[in-house]
């Protein structure tokens, strides 16, 4: 395969040219050379920073510190809101034609600089390589999309039809017109695409734009503000500002000038930044993408080499910090045990380690706090489960001085809260099943309805394509089981607990949800 031809997605990058990793390498050495440097806010076109900073410390080794950033306070959310505000309407009635350049330009930046953000991906979130580049890749794609998705569409510019006015002629025109100031939040775990493209789709409709990264993953959404700049976009219409979401994050919630909010993250936040934007003078657009508890079906009928390979992946890609990470398997009972075994000796196979480092899959969770989940999560399946592999935290060197967590398998009794409960970590339940609608129901009994897999014959698939209560849904799919959606073929979004617009993002319907409709109807005499 020649690196020319070579098109990164999750799907492909089991296997990537030789070049690629080259020009990762590269882009990872000139990153060391610069660490510990201080990256600024950008408010209004402008470098900002606050009085107070906040260190972002690698989980592979906390001892190192890659960047320092700026604490955000109230007043810079609310110097970001005013800018995007005064940027507002120039920027809605710069043509969609020349919104869709810029947008596409900054995208063809981000494609530049891709090496250097996939390898920031590792550092900060503790993404494996192929995983870095494909966050970033994904982001240049989901901007791409909704520029294709204004072209296609002539802007959401479109006649209607003339209703029949005695004696006079009447034009009818749906147009589809941006909301204002435009609030995306993101989450920790892919800075890149969670980030882009929100911002894309709603820059590329005519919003103005305040964007704030999660603590501990601020330098990724810096890049992203530089791509942004560079393309052109001017002063005010894209601000980034960083700080914690309990203060400056719950100040941009808080002000009446945002017109609408896209919100990635856990469901707890979610629906309390749902709960206070509530509280506006008006209903305002909340585009909420929130967690899963993403579930894998295997019959008898299966192919156990292609599912052992795709619910592995699914489980422990990203160290099982995926809103779209498989964390409950059910199999048939006359393949449980086969299937069980396959998993076991792919897990057991799994390099852990330094995330930029080609050899490891596994790096580490992100945070303490997410060390500590782990921790307690395991010990609850000591206690009521049997755990098939893994169920503790990995100490000695060369893991000492990170939060890296052996991958875990193990049976709990289905009536336990961790079948229900979002762990975000590698760690995935598994169960037998000897019904179909047994398994169903207990595949449906979650809050969440994110994505699902499933293993078997056609004739089944079809029939776990009807009754799964899922966003997204995949059948027989080695590359991952739950996972690796792409925008334009897997349009990404949640049902239940898991998202609020029942329409999926890089999809056919996602741009117009940065839009509200008006329609112009013009009468004269003929
Ligand atoms: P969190 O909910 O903890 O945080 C998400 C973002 O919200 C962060 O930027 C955080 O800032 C900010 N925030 C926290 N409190 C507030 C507040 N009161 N007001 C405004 N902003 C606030 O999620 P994680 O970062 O831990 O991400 C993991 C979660 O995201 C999982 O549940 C996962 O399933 C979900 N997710 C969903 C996806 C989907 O498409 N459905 C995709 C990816 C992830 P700070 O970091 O400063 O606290």
């Amino acid at each position: 395969m020649s690196p020319e031809s070579f098109k990164l997605t999750y799907a492909t990058m089991f296997n990537p040219p030789e070049s690629l990793h080259t020009s990762y390498d590269e882009a990872l050495a000139k990153l060391k050379a610069e660490f510990g440097k201080e990256y600024a806010m950008l408010i209004n076109g402008e470098d900002v920073y606050a009085l107070e900073k906040f260190e972002n410390r690698s989980p592979a080794d906390t001892t190192v510190v890659l960047g320092l950033f700026q604490k955000g306070t109230a007043e810079h959310a609310q110097a970001a809101i005013a800018a995007a505000k005064r940027a507002f309407k120039d920027w809605a009635f710069t043509p969609w034609q020349e919104r869709v350049a810029l947008i596409r330009k900054a995208a063809s930046i981000v494609d530049r600089r891709i090496f250097e953000m996939g390898a920031v991906l590792s550092l900060e979130v503790g993404k494996n390589r192929m995983e870095g580049l494909g966050d970033a890749a994904e982001m240049a794609d989901l901007m791409r999309y909704s520029c294709d998705r204004m072209e296609a569409n002539n802007g959401f510019i479109a006649e209607m039809g003339s209703d029949p006015l005695v004696g006079l002629v009447s034009k009818n025109t749906s147009i589809l017109k941006p909301y204002g100031v435009w609030l995306v939040i993101s989450p920790f775990n892919f800075p890149a695409a969670l980030t882009g493209g929100p911002v894309g789709a709603a820059l590329v409709s005519g919003n103005t734009v305040v964007m704030k990264p999660a603590t501990d993953t601020p330098w990724t959404s810096r890049i992203l503000a530089e791509c942004l700049q560079e393309a052109g976009v001017p002063a005010g219409v894209f601000n980034f500002v960083t700080g914690p979401g309990s203060t400056l994050g719950q100040a941009l919630i808080d002000s009446p000038d945002v017109a609408g909010i896209t919100f990635t993250g856990s469901f707890d936040v979610g629906m309390k930044i749902f709960r206070d934007f509530a509280n506006g003078r008006w209903v305002r657009p909340t585009i909420l993408e929130l967690g899963g508890k993403n579930v894998t079906i295997v019959t008898k009928n299966a192919d156990l080499e292609i599912a052992s390979l795709g619910l592995t992946r699914s489980a422990f890609g990203l160290q099982g910090q995926k809103c779209s990470a498989g964390s409950r398997i059910l199999v048939e009972e006359p393949v449980y045990d086969d299937l069980v075994a396959r998993i076991l000796d792919l897990t057991s196979k799994l390099k852990i380690g330094d995330p930029t480092d080609r050899a490891n899959f596994l790096g580490p969770v992100v945070n303490k706090g997410s060390y500590k989940d782990y921790q307690q999560f395991s010990s609850e399946l000591w206690e009521s489960g049997k755990v098939l592999t893994g169920g503790k935290v990995l100490t000695d060197a060369p893991y000492d001085r990170g939060y890296f967590c052996a991958p875990t398998l193990a049976e709990l009794p289905y009536d336990h809260r961790l079948w229900k409960h979002e762990m975000f970590v590698p760690i995935t339940t598994v169960g037998k099943f000897t019904d179909f609608e047994t398994a169903m129901q207990i595949a449906n009994d979650v809050d969440y309805g994110l994505t699902a897999g499933f293993y078997g014959a056609e004739d089944e698939a079809r029939w776990f394509f009807d009754h799964i209560e899922a966003g997204v849904t995949y059948a027989n799919r080695p590359n991952g089981a739950t996972t690796g959606a792409w925008p334009g073929f897997q349009p990404f979004g949640g049902w239940k607990g898991s998202g609020s617009s029942g329409k999926n993002a890089g999809g056919l319907h996602y741009v117009q949800l940065y839009m509200h409709e008006q329609i112009q109807n013009l009468v004269r005499k003929p």
